[in-house]
């Protein structure tokens, strides 16, 4: 049997390791260098000094502009995609890689990637 002093300290522990837990989580989960599952390019690993020019979350209403103006400065980049906005404009998704562009994978939905596993068929 426990005494109501220590039942107290044990709720206060409690609180301060799920307060804690908590606030590690949601720091993790905004993370741009770390995840917990599969890997994660954060660098190039050259040692020239290039820039890397993305587009997150594509298509949107703006792709046909960025990618007019991408186009008259003879510029590629990296457009990140999610498959629902592909879904819904497949057009765009055509349009980025035939004028060059790379495609990313930012999931099909744009959860909060920091919990997502990768595909069972990744590296097939
Ligand atoms: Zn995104």
């Amino acid at each position: 049997m426990t005494t109501k002093p220590a039942r107290s300290l044990l709720a206060i522990l409690t609180a301060g390791v799920l307060l804690a837990g908590g606030y590690a989580t949601l720091q993790a989960s905004k993370s741009r260098t770390f995840q917990f599952f599969g890997g994660m390019v954060n660098r190039a690993g050259i040692d020239d000094k290039v820039v890397a020019l993305t587009f997150d979350d594509a298509p949107t209403s703006q792709t046909g502009s960025v990618l007019r103006i991408l186009d008259d400065l003879d510029v590629r980049a990296t457009f990140f995609v999610i498959g629902e906005a592909l879904e819904r404009d497949a057009q765009a998704g055509r349009r980025i890689v035939e004028e060059g562009h790379e495609l990313g994978n930012h999931s099909y939905s744009h959860q909060r990637m920091v919990f997502k596993t990768p595909p069972s068929s990744a590296g097939k």
